[in-house]
């Protein structure tokens, strides 16, 4: 085998040697760095990516001339060093070197049984991670002579030669072992879920091992100075007397490292050695910038320092971290900011599963609104309002929910659905109320007439039975589980307001209520990008004047029945008006077909009846009458506000009323009056008319003057194609993309998760695009509308306001085609606001 090496085939790692992540991985550079802070390294050795490849092809290193550079008779170990440590790559493998007559020598110095486990271990590493031998084979045994002899036997039977001595060949033959694992199919394709490039190479980190067995001032533990949960400062890790390698359990030789009164401690025992720990705890945080998890050994009361690594945190303790390593001067606001995904943040506002408890997952879904909630399932949106009525909390668990359920959804504290994707109702209304919810999990059976749910292993769930709902990670789990409350602390507050000083993209929320619109606010949303009204119409007082307003049987009646609604939309948009404080409000005129607002089966029916005084038979054949196709294309959003005109006049005189009233008490408020599903430029001038007419008549009635902004929810192909035109009857367009993905694609938002999951593993689409926006082809039509509109229109104003808006992908597209915002689920604000400055920096 030919081995053309342009550098060194390895190199020892002293503060000079040429050692780069990008050839010799993130362990090797990391710990070049620790010797370049003084740090207690034993002498180690680097092999580059190239070389270790040139192994897995055949080509034998001088591994002689490796172990040569340590001390005669020292064991080494091991480590896998590829780019990134996330990439994962073969076990660390001790104690090599290690033979019968090295057994003798340790026996002599450190008694029969430390050196027996010592070789007893290598054998076993040996046989089943380089020889490839059964594991069974060699179960772990206590170290006695007898273990030892029977594992030499085993390995002797197995591999038709005796267990090798030479040390040279042992290390020559690891290397070889962890050379190939690297490049085996299944580590690729592990590698390659993880993000790494399909050539990432391997570096290998040999290293002079410490005896952590080597008696009572002996052993080996993992030290890091903050809480990984909470990423408040505490020291937290182990240590392990008679170990090499920190182990994760307790057992023997087990200890605290700071003082504890639950048993001996480092610090008690060994308190110089506690202090050189901290000591280059705190090197190690200056100089490397980050939160270092140390590896560490401890032979005969003098300290090496393995290995330092990146604390592992959860999403809390990252952003407390990030935030004061920025405080303490190590790295600068902008650093601190990038250092923290914003996905991450999502997890810090709602409560979440505690990761370190138990997991008993029953059934698994779409994790579609984050954060965890336990509570007793109910079935009905009748029985959540009722639990809520005493204090108790719940899950409500349906196969799918619709409008009529919101009410239940208020009342539940995490919802569950057989059902639907991330753009199914249950999911909008849940990440709208920060309600956390699971959604397509397609493996339950519900039985509404059983009340029973039965999970894929057959489990069997009845009312008021105890589920948790970790719509972070789209799981249901059995019982309560410990949560973790949300992290809304000053850390975060401060992040948010770093990134808010980079980022160079408005973030407004979508919101529907005043509990929507406060969220928005305490989350620093600039404003309120769409309140979808109808949502308005859905409480009990509400849905009986709106269906009175539907059975209507001469404009007359139904002028009436919107009188009854005008105060209660008044009284509405004064209390957004007054939450946002002046900043702007776009509220979007009446959207959904009538039909959604009338009862569900005979007996809903008959109640309809009565309360209407109308006979029933009529009732029916109305309803019959208003059933549609297609509701979803069909008398929907402007095609209502043309054939019955009075909706959208009321909804008009009560946002300009409102707007007086409200601009009295505080800031002028100019209203944003947005138009759904707009398809023709007809459609907005008829609409714009009459909206003109409202506004006149009403400054004219109550002698006030008020501006407003009329604009135009750009949601089918046609409004992005003819948005020249459309544009020029008004101040802004907003894309409305789930909608606009469901008609460019011809896709039902509502049924499109039926078969989403195959689409996607099939690669015919990359992502659900309901989830990740279409940059190719939905993305082409915001172009052209964005093009078209402002060649129209001087200061047009563009926005997206469907549910994309709040991912770091969508706001990445829409900040490079210089849209002026993007509006999101108020909950989403905060990750919106760090993904738009992690873009802007
Ligand atoms: C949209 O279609 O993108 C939108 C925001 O409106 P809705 O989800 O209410 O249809
Ligand atoms: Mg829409």
């Amino acid at each position: 085998m030919q081995h053309n090496q342009t550098f060194a085939d390895w190199a020892e790692i002293t503060p000079t040697a040429r050692i780069d992540r990008d050839s010799h991985g993130w362990r090797a550079k990391c710990l070049q760095r620790l010797v370049r802070l003084n740090l207690p390294v034993p002498p180690v050795v680097a092999l580059p990516f190239s070389t270790v490849r040139s192994i897995a092809q055949g080509w034998q290193p001088d591994t002689a001339a490796i172990l040569a550079r340590f001390a005669a008779g020292q064991l080494v170990s091991v480590r896998p060093s590829s780019e990134n440590p996330d990439w994962g790559g073969p076990g660390t493998i001790l104690n090599i070197g290690m033979n019968d007559a090295r057994h003798a020598e340790l026996a002599a110095i450190h008694g029969e049984d430390a050196a027996t486990s010592l070789y007893l271990r290598f054998v076993h590493t040996y046989a089943v991670h380089v020889a490839r031998l059964d594991p069974d084979l060699f179960e772990d045994e206590r170290p006695c002579p007898g273990a030892l002899a029977r594992a030499l036997a085993a390995f002797a039977a197995e591999s038709d030669e005796p267990f090798p001595q030479d040390p040279a060949r042992q290390l020559a033959d690891v290397l070889r072992s962890m050379a190939r694992a690297w490049e085996g199919t299944s580590a690729r394709l592990l590698r390659q879920a993880k993000g790494a490039p399909a050539d990432a190479g391997l570096g290998l980190v040999v290293q002079a091992m410490a005896l952590g067995v080597a008696g009572p001032d002996s052993g080996a533990g993992l030290v890091q100075f903050v809480d990984g949960v909470t990423g408040r400062a505490q020291v937290t890790g182990r240590f392990r007397t008679g170990m090499q390698m920190p182990d994760p359990v307790g057992g023997d030789g087990a200890m605290y490292l700071t003082r504890d009164p639950r048993g001996p401690s480092l610090e008690d025992t060994h308190p110089a050695l506690f202090a050189e720990l901290t000591r280059h705890g705190a090197a190690c945080r200056a100089r490397l910038r980050d939160e270092m998890q140390i590896e560490f050994t401890v032979q005969q009361g003098r300290l090496w320092v393995l290995d330092a690594t990146r604390a592992p945190r959860s999403s809390r303790a990252a952003v407390r971290i990030a935030v004061q390593l920025a405080e303490d001067g190590v790295i600068d606001e902008g650093e601190a900011v990038m250092r923290v995904q914003p996905q991450a943040l999502a997890e810090l506002l709602h409560p979440q599963v505690d990761p370190r408890g138990p997991r008993d997952v029953v059934a698994r879904g779409i994790g579609a609104s984050p954060g965890a909630a336990r509570g007793r399932i109910v079935f009905t949106s009748g029985a959540a309002s009722a639990s809520a009525a005493r204090g108790e909390s719940c899950i409500l668990v349906r196969r799918e929910t619709t409008p009529e359920d919101i009410r239940g959804m208020h009342a539940a504290h995490g919802v569950l659905t057989e059902r639907g994707g991330m753009t199914s109702h249950a999911a909008v209304i849940g990440r709208g109320l920060g309600l956390p919810c699971v959604v397509g999990a397609s493996g339950l059976r519900i039985d509404t007439r059983a009340n029973t749910v039965t999970a894929p292993d057959g489990r069997i769930f009845a009312e008021g039975d105890i589920l948790t709902v970790d719509g972070t990670r789209g799981e249901i789990l059995a019982g309560a589980v410990e949560l973790l409350e949300p992290a809304l602390d000053e850390a975060f507050t401060r992040l948010l307001e770093w990134a808010d000083a980079v980022r160079d993209i408005g973030i407004r929320a979508n919101a529907d209520t005043p509990a929507d619109a406060r969220i928005a606010r305490d989350f620093a949303a600039e404003g309120i990008g769409l309140c979808r009204t109808e949502h308005m119409f859905f409480e009990e007082d509400r849905l009986t004047a709106m269906r009175e307003m539907i059975f209507a049987d001469t404009a007359q009646d139904r002028r009436g029945a919107l009188e009854r609604l005008l105060p209660m939309q008044r009284a509405d948009f004064i209390r957004l008006f007054d939450i946002m404080q002046g900043q702007p409000v776009c509220i979007r005129l009446f959207d959904p077909p009538l039909h959604e607002f009338l009862p569900h089966g005979r007996e809903g029916l008959r109640n309809l009846a009565d309360a209407l005084d109308k006979p029933l038979s009529e009732i029916t054949r109305r309803a019959e009458a208003l059933a549609e196709y297609n509701p979803m294309l069909g008398m929907r959003g402007v095609r209502l506000g043309i054939t019955i005109p009075e909706i959208y006049e009321m909804q008009a005189r009560a946002i300009f009323e409102a707007t007086i009233e409200a601009s009295r008490k505080g800031a002028p408020v100019v209203p944003e009056i947005m138009i759904p599903l707009v398809s023709a430029r007809r459609e907005v001038e008829l609409v714009k008319a009459r909206i003109d007419a409202v506004a006149a008549a009403v400054r004219v009635q109550r002698g006030a003057r008020f501006e407003y902004r009329l604009g135009v929810m750009v949601e089918t192909p046609r409004a992005a194609l003819r948005a020249g035109e459309i544009a020029l009857h008004c101040d802004f367009l907003s894309f409305g993309t789930n909608d606009l993905t469901q008609m460019t694609y011809g896709l039902s938002r509502d049924d499109a998760g039926r078969f989403m999951s195959t689409y996607v593993q099939q690669g015919v689409y990359p992502e659900d695009p309901f989830h990740t926006l279409d940059v190719d082809g939905v993305g082409e039509l915001l172009h052209i509308a964005a093009d078209r509109g402002r060649a129209a229109r001087d200061g047009l104003t563009l926005s997206i306001c469907g549910e994309h808006g709040g991912n770091s992908e969508s706001i990445a597209f829409c900040r490079a085609a210089r849209f002026d915002y993007v509006s999101c689920s108020p909950f989403r604000v905060p990750v919106a606001r760090l993904a738009a400055a992690h873009l802007a920096l």
